[in-house]
């Protein structure tokens, strides 16, 4: 079984929780009661690049719609448009949605 570690708050150096102070910069071990090794992963993944895929997908729909079009396909051209721009649009919300918080 493992000893439990905790993370220095200066240093980010690993220590034993019967650490009283940091080994490598001396900084007192401020509470034995933290969790062991938070996991500092989980900072703000953002949705937003979700939301730019999203854009990017709707813009490029919309050229290959206009490409259509030229082609006189226009019953594509009319779906594909419509699909691109409306994911475009579901894009653009999203990320204001996210970012106005
Ligand atoms: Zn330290």
């Amino acid at each position: 079984m493992k000893t439990s570690r905790i993370i220095c708050s200066e240093c980010e150096a690993i220590l034993s929780v019967h650490a009283e102070a940091c080994h490598a910069c001396g900084y007192p071990v401020v509470s034995r009661g933290q969790p062991a090794l938070p996991d500092e992963n989980e900072t703000n993944v953002a949705p937003l690049r979700e939301y730019k895929l999203m854009q990017l997908a709707g813009i490029a729909m919309s050229c290959a719609g206009f490409a259509a079009v030229l082609a006189d396909a226009l019953v594509i051209a009319s779906v594909t448009v419509t699909v691109g721009v409306g994911t475009y649009m579901t894009g653009l919300l999203g990320a204001w949605w996210n970012s106005a918080e």
